[in-house]
């Protein structure tokens, strides 16, 4: 797909519910995506959510415009070499000084962040208050010179970067709603980023599966299609199953959400299951093709490389467990 025309769908799936999403993929829509294609999907819409939600008409104009018409690329800088899964301890500060905010630091993992005629949203401590009060966003334009790429185990079509920042100097006007909202504005959107992340990936599920079961059924061992075998056959209908119960946790959790309930726990659920049962998926079945699933251009090893990120990328299993605990009050208190 080109990528104007890619980035022009993106927008019309930006703010619609997460359902609608699932429901396009299961009509052929996006049948083929990969899951470095979604990973880019899901970047642009966490971007757009906030840009969208407080941005401002002028920072809209800049950025927002042209990234719709597909002619600039956006990216997300949160992550840093020293704070991950703990969004609060970021490093990178943006000062002001007189009309200007100026940036030092450094973000890590930023995806699509080595393309041309990008702009990053970033997370920045705009102050020296409490860590959940002095983080803003800003959204600032990128030069290259400042970026290096990572090599990945998988997830080869979307490019992940290690950016820097000297003394780069942006207008105070380019930050996004209100200073020192930073931290909050990024929990706004958390629920809509998992639910998103499970909504794209219960389809890519079902793909393999389907795959799985086309191959198998004409692939002969022994004089008989390796489908015949129950092992195989009773191990597709379980997947099958563990996919479905994840669909219907996400439908539930999604029309709770379009009703204004926080479902926060049931998100983070939806989005534990997804890691893991990403993971059992791409395992099992890349097995059931033999030689065939360990050549790198058939979709299951894709997907079985692809899908590692799930438990990492976007809140890490770990960090959702702590989530679910907070919920079901049973942390340990420090
Ligand atoms: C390919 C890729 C693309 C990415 N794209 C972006 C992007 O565009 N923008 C961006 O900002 N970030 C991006 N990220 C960063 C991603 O969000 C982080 O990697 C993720 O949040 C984990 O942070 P970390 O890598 O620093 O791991 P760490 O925070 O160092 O975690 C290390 C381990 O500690 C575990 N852990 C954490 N808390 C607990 C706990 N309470 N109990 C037990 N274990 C715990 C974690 O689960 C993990 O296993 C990307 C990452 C990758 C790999």
């Amino acid at each position: 797909m080109k990528r104007t025309v890619f980035y022009r769908s993106i927008v019309l799936w930006n703010n619609l519910p997460v359902g609608v999403c699932e429901i396009k993929g299961k009509t052929g829509f996006k049948k083929r995506l990969t899951l470095e294609v979604v990973s880019c999907v899901l970047v642009f819409c966490i971007i757009f959510y906030y840009l969208n939600q407080f941005g401002s008409a002028e920072l809209k104009e800049e950025f927002l415009l042209p990234s719709i018409a597909g002619d600039k690329v956006a990216c997300l800088g949160v992550s840093e070499v020293g704070a991950g899964s703990d969004v609060s301890s970021i490093l990178t500060k943006a000062v002001k000084k007189g009309d200007e905010y100026v940036i030092n630091g450094g973000k890590m993992w930023t995806t699509n962040g080595t393309q041309a005629w990008i702009w990053i949203r970033l997370l920045a401590n705009t102050s020296d208050g409490p860590p959940h009060r002095n983080k803003s966003l800003i959204c600032l334009p990128m030069h290259l010179p400042g970026v290096h790429k990572i090599e990945k185990l998988g997830m080869w079509s979307s490019d992940t970067a290690e950016v820097f920042f000297d003394d780069v100097r942006v207008p105070c006007k380019s930050i996004v709603g209100q200073e020192g909202m930073g931290f909050t504005y990024q929990m706004l959107q958390f629920q809509e980023e998992q639910l998103w992340a499970v909504g794209n990936i219960v389809t890519m599920m079902d793909n393999i599966i389907q795959e799985t079961i086309q191959y198998t059924r004409q692939r002969k061992i022994f004089k008989l299609p390796v489908l015949y075998y129950q092992s195989v056959n009773f191990r597709l209908a379980e997947l099958q199953t563990e996919v479905e119960l994840l669909r219907s946790l996400l439908h539930r959790a999604t029309a709770l959400y379009i009703k204004g309930n926080d479902v926060t726990k049931l998100a983070s659920m939806a989005k534990l299951k997804t890691g893991r049962l990403a993971r059992e998926v791409g395992d099992s079945c890349l097995q059931y093709w033999g030689g065939m699933g360990f050549t790198s251009d058939m979709l299951v090893s894709r997907f079985y490389r692809d899908s590692r990120l799930l438990s990492i990328g976007g809140g890490t299993d770990e960090v959702m467990l702590v989530i679910i605990c907070k919920y079901m009050d049973t942390l340990a208190k420090k």
